[in-house]
């Protein structure tokens, strides 16, 4: 049995998500809970662990995906639960602040709602960079992240099901 597991486990993650990723596990749009401006997509998920997470669960599914929830705490106290991706159509608010970064080595700057100016997390780029940068320069690299917070987010196809006409309603 341990060795048919065992070559499964070394297998690169690539090889189990990469290629046929759409067809495992369709991709789920993410929202803005306050307009449902569509801002993020599951298959940009990607996760950046940080050791100044307060505690971290995988409990959340987008789609049909578990993904990994970080809570962090800002110097107000206030806490947030927070999924990162690779990119998110939010606009971010530069110059990028390197004080009290969750993701040590990254400056943040607040990312916002690209229609109804919700608060909905922030983006993360090297503390090397300039505090400015530009929205391709942001997107093209691979070392950005952005970090939304996840109950201000709504999931597609959740979404949908609350437009579902009900029963009673239909001749
Ligand atoms: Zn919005």
């Amino acid at each position: 049995m341990w060795l048919v597991l065992v070559p499964l486990l070394l297998l690169p993650v690539s090889r189990l998500s990469g290629q046929n990723a759409s067809q495992d596990s369709p991709d789920e749009l993410l929202l803005c809970r306050s307009c449902g401006l569509e801002v993020a997509a599951s298959r940009d998920l990607r996760f950046v662990a940080s050791a100044l997470a307060l505690a971290q669960r995988n409990d959340t599914v987008i789609g049909e995906r578990r993904v990994p929830v970080q809570l962090f705490q800002n110097p107000q106290g206030l806490r947030f639960q927070v999924l990162t991706f690779k990119r998110a159509a939010v606009h971010r608010h530069w110059p990028a602040e390197e004080q009290f970064s969750w993701f040590p080595g990254h400056s943040w700057a607040v990312a916002t709602c690209p229609r109804c100016h919700s608060h909905l997390g922030w983006s993360f780029q090297p503390n090397v960079w300039p505090r400015h940068v530009t929205d391709e320069e942001f997107e093209e690299s691979e070392e950005t992240f952005v970090a939304l917070i996840i109950d201000r987010l709504l999931q597609e196809n959740f979404a949908a099901t609350l437009l579902l006409v009900p029963k009673s309603y239909r001749s």
